[in-house]
């Protein structure tokens, strides 16, 4: 290695196009195709031979193309309006400006490990990703000022091949930065901005680069610097790369590094936001920024629960993020000492003390205020796997909300679709994407033209395909007659079903061939035929999920599956573009409760492909019966993943025969009216609802603006809320054992009529707790099982101070027709509680 710096020179742009340059390094372009157009217009095999990255375009673009470009008056006619509706975007009031104008500054940081934003910047591995970039890209529609954070990898999550044998093989490109849409952040000086933190016996530099998403801004960093040791170069080689050692190392940097990035651009957010587990050192760091101001870490740990979210995407617990204490301690030694803290106290943060381990997501979790699911169902899971850390709650009040994961429409609408809706929605739909009412217009698009637009897609998709394929074969050096074949493969009418995502082996991706003659007389019925594409990367060290791949691969090669079934490699984001406009049924079929959410089926459906499902992640929320299809029934539940299987199989095929093939084909003047009836259904409930608009909406509104809110509360006056929070927190969980309620009495009798009232009355002790700490409360709910649930409360009312820490309440329930369990308890209460179990405290009535 020898030391050297890097210049990028462009041909110059003509004075007349020169904007051009600034459009290339906003991301805008990735979901404005009239954007796009207008370099592919300029030189279309260049475009396309650049993966449609408009930065390496410019550089390699000829002065002759640029020069012809700019003489053109058809062209610049587009550039000016193409550069007239980015100035208009990027200058428009927007929702969150217009709805919380005196929040308008208070910058939002989202830190999370992955960022899938175009095809171009390959730091992603899959859905996390995604959701992350479609997070960064509508926080930019609605206006809201946000920031992410991330690591800038190297070599990128790997790129997938598949070789002769059917084996998947990793490589890792080296991704020059100096071509993408992003430019190192460059400080007053001159010299690049760097952070350093402090590892294991050395200090670590990081570099810091930008990406603009629209109005967002995504800050990514980068330890390939000559002033590393060569190691440390590698932090930032790949994604998901290397042991656990390198994993803490990652995170270390993404939760210390990235508080420090922004510390160092002078950002002060007013909300943190966790994305999943891997960046929750980040509270860590702000331990130590407020410790070192002299603020107790006690008081300290309660002002940054305050204004911290932290969403988790895991619904088992063998899927979080953990060490062992020996790694654990080894890294986090250093900001320990910083903090002045007590090693085991430090530690004690995010220590499982049941399964020995320091665990990532319990150090999030604790210290976050605002904590959620990814959808309805993953909610539930959630506050089913945190119980055991709210002993005596009912699991249905454990304090993790949800907020449903959404996709965003404008990079995942095909441009197709997108003039239809302009056509009978109005342009304005846009903007307007979560109005459900606007959305019920949907139904004056005629039949035939829903199913030309879909013919379209689908020769694309397919077309797409076959080049791919035949690209293997040829790369293989597979036989002349293999490698022509390719132009064949796929009949571009028969019904095709689309499967394609990471291969984690809980995704089941060769369920479908749990009875291979069942599935080959379904793909042969000449009269009714069936082809499938899969695609998807399995990770390198996963080696199941790289067996799932072969034994499709082995399939697709066979009689009688030869052409109908095929595998596409490398899925990325343009793959999943293609597939997502155009296949017929997007197939889903993961082992339930394991989908946390889920994405891809939304951008199918938003096509007018149909989402073939397992009733999990988002699909229960959006199934209705009549926009897609289920596999099975809500929540079966089962002894044993072999059963789970072998159920769903069963299902699986069910559907697939009797429902989607026969509606598929049945058709009335060359239409499959009923189909179209379905797309139409999709599109109209699909759509508003699992846009990343509503989802960026429910954040503002359910945690975002809260957390702004708490946070300036906390740290207002010196941080004396926190420290009356911190006190108020301490002397409860210190005085509690003195709560119990003494004495119920009600009228309650074993039947009474509907109409009635039933009276309750309780003294209740608090000891040297005060009657203004606690709420006291008649709680009931429906009694089947061993606990109750649907939870309602009526609060009591004090009624006589007995004096000696004894308290008289008394509540009246009116009863509704229905049997149900009452009781009553006794639970704190304190104006600033995020939930009213974020301290998970209560007591409840023994017997009356
Ligand atoms: C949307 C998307 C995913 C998510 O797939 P799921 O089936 O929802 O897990 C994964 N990879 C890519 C490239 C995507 O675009």
């Amino acid at each position: 290695m020898f030391y050297f710096r890097t210049v990028s020179v462009n041909p110059p742009l003509p004075e007349r196009i020169s904007r051009l340059r600034e459009l290339s390094y906003n991301l805008w372009f990735s979901w404005h195709n009239p954007a796009r157009e207008l370099f592919k217009e300029i030189n279309h095999q260049l475009w396309e031979r650049v993966e449609h990255n408009p930065v390496k375009f410019l550089l390699q673009v000829r002065q002759a193309d640029l020069e012809r470009a700019a003489a053109d008056g058809e062209f610049l006619q587009k550039y000016d309006a193409v550069m007239a509706e980015y100035d208009c975007y990027m200058s428009q009031e927007k929702w969150f400006q217009q709805k919380y104008p005196q929040h308008r500054d208070k910058v939002i940081a989202y830190f999370s490990a992955e960022f899938g934003l175009h095809e171009s910047c390959p730091i992603y591995s899959g859905g996390l990703g995604v959701l992350a970039g479609d997070h960064t890209k509508s926080a930019s529609d609605l206006g809201m000022p946000f920031v992410g954070v991330g690591l800038l990898y190297k070599h990128g999550y790997f790129y997938q091949r598949i070789n002769r044998s059917g084996w998947q093989e990793a490589y890792y490109p080296d991704i020059n930065f100096n071509e993408l849409p992003m430019t190192p952040v460059v400080g007053a000086s001159g010299l690049d901005t760097t952070v350093s933190l402090e590892l294991p016996g050395r200090n670590v530099f990081a570099r810091l680069w930008e990406i603009k998403v629209g109005l967002s801004r995504l800050i990514l960093l980068d330890t390939d610097l000559p002033l590393n040791m060569e190691e440390d170069r590698k932090i930032t080689g790949r994604l998901y790369g290397g042991g656990r050692e390198m994993r803490i190392t990652q995170e270390m940097l993404l939760g210390v590094g990235g508080v420090r990035a922004l510390r160092a651009l002078g950002i002060t957010p007013f909300v943190w936001h966790i994305n999943e587990g891997h960046a929750a050192f980040l509270n860590l760091e702000r331990l130590r920024e407020m410790v070192s101001e002299g603020i107790s870490a006690a008081t300290a740990r309660e002002a940054i629960r305050a204004n911290t979210i932290f969403t988790t995407h895991t619904p088992v617990p063998a899927g979080h993020d953990v060490f062992d204490r020996h790694l654990a301690e080894k890294y986090l030694k250093g900001l320990c000492r910083d903090t002045g803290l007590d090693c085991d106290a430090f530690m004690d943060l995010g220590w499982d003390a049941e399964n020995n381990e320091f665990n990532m997501t319990l150090l999030a979790m604790r210290m976050a205020a605002f904590c959620n699911g990814v959808s309805k169902l993953h909610g539930e899971v959630t506050r089913q796997m945190f119980h055991r850390f709210y002993p005596g709650i009912p699991v249905e009040e454990v304090p993790v909300t949800s907020v449903t994961n959404g996709v965003h429409t404008r990079s995942w609408i095909a441009e197709e679709w997108k003039n239809v809706f302009s056509r009978y929605l109005g342009a304005g739909w846009v903007e307007q994407v979560t109005d459900e009412a606007m959305w019920q217009r949907v139904d004056e698009i005629p039949d035939r033209e829903i199913w030309d637009t879909h013919r379209i897609l689908k020769d694309r998709a397919i077309k797409y395909v076959r080049e791919k394929v035949k690209e293997r074969r040829r790369r293989n050096h597979e036989p002349e007659g293999l490698i022509m074949e390719a132009d064949d493969i796929m009949l571009p009418h028969a019904l095709t079903i689309g499967f394609a995502r990471r291969f984690a082996t809980y995704k089941r991706a060769t369920l479908l061939f749990s009875d291979p003659d069942r599935l080959a007389a379904m793909l042969n019925n000449l009269d009714r035929p069936v082809q499938i594409i899969f695609a998807g990367k399995a990770h390198p060290n996963d080696r199941a999920g790289q067996e799932l791949i072969k034994k499709i691969l082995d399939y697709s090669r066979e009689e009688p599956f030869r052409g109908k079934i095929v595998f596409l490699e490398n899925f990325d984001i343009n793959a999943a573009r293609h597939l997502v406009h155009g296949v017929d049924i997007w197939l889903n079929n993961p082992r339930w409760p394991m989908e946390a959410s889920g994405t891809s089926g939304m951008k199918a459906a938003m096509n007018g492909v149909l989402h073939c499902s397992v009733l999990d992640g988002w699909w229960p929320e959006a199934y209705n019966g009549q926009n897609g299809f289920a596999i099975g029934h809500p929540g079966n539940l089962h002894l044993n993943e072999e059963d789970q299987d072998l159920d769903d199989s069963y299902y699986l095929y069910k559907v697939l025969e009797e429902k989607v093939i026969p509606l598929y084909y049945e058709r009335r003047d060359g239409l499959p009216f009923r189909w179209i009836n379905i797309i139409r259904n999709a599109l109209r409930t699909i759509i508003p609802r699992f846009s990343s608009a509503r989802m960026l909406k429910e954040y503002t509104e359910k945690l975002y603006i809260p957390a702004i809110n708490r946070g300036i509360a906390f740290m207002e006056s010196n941080f004396s809320e926190a420290e009356r929070a911190c006190r108020f927190k301490r002397f409860m969980q210190e005085n509690w054992h003195h709560v119990k309620v003494e004495r119920t009495e009600t009228n309650g009798r074993w039947d009474m009529q509907a109409g009635e009232e039933l009276t309750v009355e309780s003294v209740v002790k608090l000891g040297p707790i005060s009657p203004e700490e606690v709420v006291v409360e008649i709680a009931f709910g429906n009694d089947r099982g061993p606990y109750l649930s649907d939870l309602n409360t009526i609060v009591m009312e004090l009624k006589e101070r007995v004096g000696d820490g004894l308290y008289r309440y008394a509540g009246r329930l009116p009863l509704c027709q229905g049997t149900y369990g009452y009781t009553v308890r006794v639970r704190p209460s304190y104006r600033f509680l995020a939930d009213k179990f974020e301290l998970p405290l209560v007591r409840w009535a023994e017997n009356f």
